[in-house]
Order: structure tokens, then sequence, then C-alpha cells
């Protein structure tokens, strides 16, 4: 039987990756600090530890697994990592999990993980107006990530493309952009747009309120669609630099609460209030990963959306 490590499980993407493999066929071993929030993990063995510490990356990839993937990090949405209060906790928590998981793969003879980056690595001032952005994947430098979250994936991508130089290795560097969809954080501050506008939207009877005034840009990727081509990419053998993965439909927070409306059945007036925003326009750019994989992620959001709305509201009912 194949076996996978998926490092980071506990979370949203991490959980739908087990599942999957699992689906597939594959022996998976799961880690987090925490079980999944929001339903049954599909792991063989789902080990709940700090992969902050040496000793839990030592005894959970203590031999040479078939795929190996790397999900683990303190993150959150807007909320959470563009205050800057959390800086310090989000820069050094993540950085010790890839420092120790890329010496213990090393050790036991991993020869490819899968790294879960971030289309915030992209510079700031490609981001600033709808019209003009741009998140070519070589656009990266000279960098500008405009928070710190950025800048530590940023560096841990380098020391995923420093394993494969030096080390032989060929690890696989994904930059997401706004993954969503059931079982995601959707309340208590780490929560992403998509989860907070469908909560907002279930919990409302004449008003929604958005943070700034809601012209902010974005894309958004179903979950089923980032795991798919999360598995492909890590399968294939001839890239090894890192690749967008993530959605080219370029739409506005307020539009997006006006689609989540329209799924909702409801009319509601938006509040602007002053809140963390970003960069202004941000959406992927897909002709790489094309490239790579003969295709790009083009889901429906409005699709997505729907299913998220639901699991949503029926969460609110339990
Ligand atoms: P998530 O927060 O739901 O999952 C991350 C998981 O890592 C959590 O369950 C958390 O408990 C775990 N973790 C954090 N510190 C840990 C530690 N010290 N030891 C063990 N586990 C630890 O996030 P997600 O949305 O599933 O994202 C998965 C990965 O993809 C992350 O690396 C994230 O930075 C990246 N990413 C996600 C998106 C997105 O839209 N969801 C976008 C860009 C990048």
């Amino acid at each position: 039987m194949r076996t996978a490590l998926v490092m980071g499980a506990g979370g949203f993407i991490g959980s739908h990756l087990v599942k999957k493999l699992r689906e597939e066929g594959m022996w998976v071993r799961a880690v987090d600090l925490k079980l999944p929030e929001h339903g049954v993990t599909y792991a063989h063995e789902f080990i709940v530890a700090d992969l902050r510490k040496v000793e839990t990356v030592e005894k959970t990839l203590n031999f040479r697994f078939d795929e190996v993937y790397q999900l683990a990090a303190d993150m959150g949405g807007a909320g959470y990592i563009n205050s800057g209060e959390n800086d310090a906790e989000v820069m050094g928590n993540s950085i010790l999990i890839n420092v120790n998981v890329l010496k213990q793969a090393e050790k036991v003879g991993v020869k490819s993980i899968f790294f879960s980056s971030t289309a915030c690595v992209y510079p700031e001032y490609n981001q600033m107006d709808p019209g003009s952005i741009n998140t070519k994947e070589d656009s990266v430098y000279p960098a500008q990530p405009d928070t710190e979250y950025g800048w530590e994936k940023l560096f841990s991508e380098r020391l995923y493309l420093a394993y494969n130089r030096n080390y032989g290795m060929k690890n696989k560097i994904a930059r997401y952009h706004n993954v969503y969809g059931p079982y995601g954080t959707w309340q208590g501050g780490k929560e992403k747009a998509p989860a907070a506008i469908c909560r907002k939207v279930a919990m409302a009877t004449d008003e929604i309120e958005i943070w700034g005034d809601g012209n902010q840009h974005r894309s958004f990727l179903y979950i089923d669609e980032a795991i798919k081509a999360t598995i492909d990419f890590y399968r294939q053998d001839k890239y090894f630099e890192p690749i967008n993965i993530g959605s080219e439909r370029n739409v506005s927070i307020n539009e997006l609460v006006d689609i989540v409306c329209n799924i909702a059945g409801k009319t509601l007036t938006k509040k602007h209030v002053p809140g963390p925003l970003g960069v202004h326009a941000r959406t992927s750019h897909n002709e790489l990963i094309k490239n790579v994989l003969g295709y790009a992620p083009d889901e429906d959001l409005e699709y997505g959306l729907t299913q998220t709305y639901k699991w949503i509201q029926g969460e609110i009912n339990t």
C-alpha cells in the first residue's frame, strides 16, 4: 500500500487532502495541533502534536513515505495576518515547522515534499489596481509582500528550493490563492472572506458589515479543484519551481456579497466599516499551471459558494 504523510491535516485544506488520498487507496498518517474542527478525519492514523518540536517531526516523519504534504502553518484570514498583531507568532511558528520538516525528510530519505505557499508572496506594488494585477510566478522579485506571513512563505519557498539544489530533493511548491469551501474556518477571527461573508449573510436580517469600501478584488478557488491541482502538481516530475494554484476569475468583495445574497435569497444593505484590507487587488495568473498540468482550475464560483453557504448555514443552525 502506498503511504502519505499530511502535516496540517487538522486544517481546512489538509483535512480535504487526507480524505482524497484515502479514497485513492493510500495509507495516510495525519499530524496537527488539533483534530479537524468540523467532522471526522479519514486518516488511518492521526497524531495530535506540535511540529515546532523536533521530537514530533522525528516521530511522525520516521520513514520514507511515498508522498509528503506540508500544509501546517500559523495562518488565518485578513483579520489575523494583516493586523500586524500576530506577526512574531506567524513567522516564528511556521519557519520552525519548515526547518524541522526539511531536516528530518533529508535524514530519512524522502525525495519530495509538497509545500503550500501563498499568493501573499507577490509584491504589493503589482496589486494596487484591479486593471493591472501581476501575479505571474516570476514577478515575485523584487520582493515586497504586504505581510510578514508572505515574507515567511517566501523565505520557506527558498529553503525548499535550496534542499532541491543541495540535497537532490524534488520538492514542489504551490502558491494557493484563496481556497474556500465546506469544513473551512467560518468564525473566530481566522476565517477568510468567503466564509465570513456566508456567515454574515446567513445571520443577517437587513444589513451586512463589510471591511473597507468593498472594492478590494480577489479570486477564490473551490476546495475540490485545489485538491486535484495539488495532487496532480505534486505527482508530476518535470517542474520544480513555485506555481500558482488559484482561479483567474476576479471579483470585488461587494460582488461576492451580492452573489452570496443571491444564493441566500436575501436583500441586505451593505454597511462599510473600517477593518484590515490587505492589497487592493489580487487574482491568479494561470498560464504556467496550464503548461505544466495541461489544465487550470476554472470552477464555477456560484456553485462553490452555494456549497459553502449551505454548509455554514447548517453549522449556524446546529
Ligand atoms: P488551516 O489554518 O486550516 O490549516 C493549517 C493547519 O496547520 C491548522 O490545522 C493548524 O492547527 C496547523 N498547525 C499550525 N501550527 C502547527 C504546529 N505547530 N504543529 C502542527 N500543526 C500546526 O489553513 P488552510 O487554509 O488549510 O491552509 C493550509 C496551507 O495552505 C497553509 O500552509 C496556508 O498557509 C496555505 N494557504 C492556504 C490558503 C487558503 O486560501 N486556504 C491560501 C494560501 C496559502
